[in-house]
């Protein structure tokens, strides 16, 4: 969560601009600020804010404010530090991604009054921010908003490894109970983000990675017990690092129940 105050970078960033630019923000100033006091009691919650109609001009006004947070711009430095706060330097939405640019959690092309505020401006990927475009919710399902929302802690993702002629590995997420929920949040963020794809990718090169350990633990012997069990570790170690939905958390303890995998089923990664 940032910890700067958001309504002076607001009225800074708005004091820097030219003249005219300066006088259209100045005043809207104290009503875009009451929006996001709103924006922060309702933490962001999208269906709780009206879309607010400004003038063409000051419209334009406050959506190129986030133009000042570019790099070699006056605001540059909110940008890294926002950027930075990234747990691991890791998109919160995909659990992989390195960070690389802030998502504007609430669009600035239908709440261009949140453009620069520091509390919807999210550090992730640019293959979430790509993907997640201008998408708000649907049917009350939402982005879950990591300065606001803790992950689910209840098991959604669900992972199954198979062995036949290669290694193959899906994703699922799937949750009982209706809508709005966190639960109903992260699935919706699941499809709508297709993790299910990018998990497999990801997926694929982290058993590649681990296969000449596996291989050490399967031995001469063929010991399919002891490659279960280093899975089941890693599942657990992972789990209890980054939460029960992580997704090598799902990996791994999918791959230590498929039988054939254990059983030398890895071997394939090598050839790969
Ligand atoms: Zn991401």
């Amino acid at each position: 969560m940032p910890s700067r105050d958001d309504e002076k970078t607001f009225s800074d960033i708005c004091l820097s601009r030219r003249t005219a630019t300066r006088s259209r923000l100045t005043s809207v100033t104290p009503s875009v600020l009451a929006r996001y006091r709103q924006y922060l009691r309702a933490k962001g919650v999208p269906s709780t804010l009206d879309p607010q109609r400004f003038d063409p001009e000051v419209r334009e006004a406050l959506i190129s404010n986030y133009d000042q947070l570019s790099s070699g711009r006056s605001f540059a430095g909110i940008r890294a530090e926002l950027l930075s706060l990234a747990r691991a330097g890791r998109c919160p939405m995909c659990d992989g991604g390195p960070v690389a640019t802030l998502d504007h959690y609430l669009p600035k092309s239908v709440f261009p009054e949140f453009s620069v505020m520091p509390k919807n401006l999210v550090p992730v990927c640019y293959r979430c921010n790509n993907i997640k475009q201008d998408v708000i919710e649907e049917s009350g399902r939402r982005f879950l908003h990591s300065y606001f929302e803790d992950p689910p802690i209840e098991a959604l993702l669900d992972a199954e490894v198979s062995v036949e002629e290669s290694v193959t590995i899906t994703f699922r997420a799937s949750y009982s109970g209706e809508a709005p929920s966190v639960a109903a949040n992260y699935c919706f963020q699941f499809e709508r983000l297709r993790l299910a794809d990018y998990f497999q990718l990801e997926s694929v090169a982290e058993l590649c990675d681990r296969s000449l350990a596996m291989q050490d633990y399967f031995g001469d012997d063929g010991d399919s017990s002891a490659v279960r069990e280093y899975l089941e570790r890693e599942a657990a170690s992972v789990a209890s690092l980054h939460g029960v939905n992580h997704w090598k958390a799902a990996l791994f303890s999918a791959a230590s129940k498929s039988t054939a995998f254990c059983n030398g089923g890895f071997l394939q990664l090598l050839h790969a």
